[in-house]
């Protein structure tokens, strides 16, 4: 069959493994299968959360509020902005798929880092655009600005921070970058782990009001899949100007968020202390990550988010690595694919990071 032909040069996005697919394959106990693949909280979902969505279970039959007003009061309320700046996605993908289909088709060009989140890429091939990446794997703005110089771009793809390698440019650097875009160029700055980098520190810490007021042709993503812990639930959400929300609610599906996805997003927002409590373990137990690394000879990239890529440079080949966890029943994201000889682990709980060294050494040993 004859279908689209620029889904001819489209991948199939690669999601992390689930842990019934170890619990198939190598008849691991699903109690001791350790995920750490898909960057989630492994500290679990709140439990004022899982408290709402049970007492919301019975209105399953009716559609769920599709002016989704009061999520957008409080994201609105939280980020000091107003309702008509706010768009609400299933997952943060949602609206990164709205921003590419509002200004894409088979004319245009899309800038990004060489290796960077990969739907950044699948969504511009969807609309047959040209994508333009920098050589540097890693965000290097001065070869953004030398490839915008040379080819213009209707879209720019900033991950602050980056997913999968974990570094973040300074905001400083970013706004200083912003002054030279032209106002017709759309700046998706995707902050699915923002409040890991601004926790780290100060410098990276992006204000979505203060973005879209200084440059009103950016749009700030964020999610509520990674430090608010409702991957599951997929809810993200779009801070921009209202002539650019207004044109992505045309791209968007009647009832696109559910009405327990609503109440668990509006729930998860009143308890910052748990996402605060979160994020505070998260980097003590990152340390232990980066004392492994440099115990066994490793490379790492110094992360400001909730994983760390291990890069094994001439030692071991990542894929083997990976593979040979997997079986263990640990849950890693190999990053081949993406042309690197690394893995990405999300950073898990004492006990899980505690296992996961155990079974990395045994791996270690064996493929030496
Ligand atoms: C996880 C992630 C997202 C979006 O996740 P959703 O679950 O769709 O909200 C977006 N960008 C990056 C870089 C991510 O890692």
């Amino acid at each position: 069959m004859q279908f689209n032909s620029v889904l001819e040069n489209v991948t199939t996005y690669e999601a992390g493994k689930p842990i019934e697919l170890v619990v198939r394959e190598f008849g691991v106990n699903p109690k001791d299968v350790i995920k750490l693949a898909s960057n989630e909280n492994p500290y679990g979902t709140s439990p004022k959360v899982v408290d709402k969505i049970q007492e919301l279970a019975k209105n399953m039959f009716i559609y769920p509020d599709d002016s989704m007003f009061e999520l957008k009061e409080a994201l609105a309320n939280k980020f000091d902005v107003t309702s008509s700046n706010v768009v609400i996605g299933s997952g943060s993908d949602q609206i990164l798929e709205f921003c590419v289909h509002a200004k894409c088709n088979e004319n245009s060009k899309i800038l990004m880092a060489k290796t960077t989140f990969a739907m950044y890429e699948i969504y511009g091939k969807q609309t047959g655009s040209t994508i333009i990446k920098t050589e540097s794997d890693t965000h290097n703005l001065e070869q953004f600005s030398k490839l915008y110089k040379e080819h213009g771009a209707d879209i720019i793809f900033l991950c602050l921070p980056n997913n999968p390698l974990g570094e973040c440019l300074d905001k400083d650097d970013v706004y200083e970058f912003l002054e030279t875009i032209d106002s017709e160029t759309l700046v998706v700055i995707d902050g699915a782990y923002q409040e890991y980098a601004s926790f780290k520190d100060e410098k990276k810490r992006i204000v979505p009001k203060n973005l879209i007021e200084t440059f009103p042709n950016c749009i700030y993503l964020g999610t509520f899949s990674k430090a608010y812990a409702l991957g599951g639930m997929r809810v993200g959400y779009g801070i921009a100007q209202p002539d650019i929300i207004q044109t992505l609610y045309k791209l968007r599906a009647p009832f696109n968020i559910t009405t327990l996805t609503l109440a668990a997003a509006i729930e998860a927002l009143k308890d910052e202390e748990f996402v605060n409590d979160c994020i505070a373990k998260n980097f003590e137990e990152m340390q232990r990550y980066e004392e492994y690394a440099k115990a066994k000879g490793f490379e790492y990239i110094d992360s400001y988010t909730n994983f760390i890529t291990l890069k094994f440079g001439d030692k071991y080949i990542s894929k083997q690595v990976a593979q040979e966890l997997l079986q263990k029943g640990v849950i890693v994201r190999d990053l081949t694919g993406y042309g690197v000889n690394a893995i990405r682990i999300t950073i898990g709980t004492q006990e899980q990071n505690s296992k996961v060294f155990a079974q990395l050494d045994e791996v270690l040993e064996k493929l030496k």
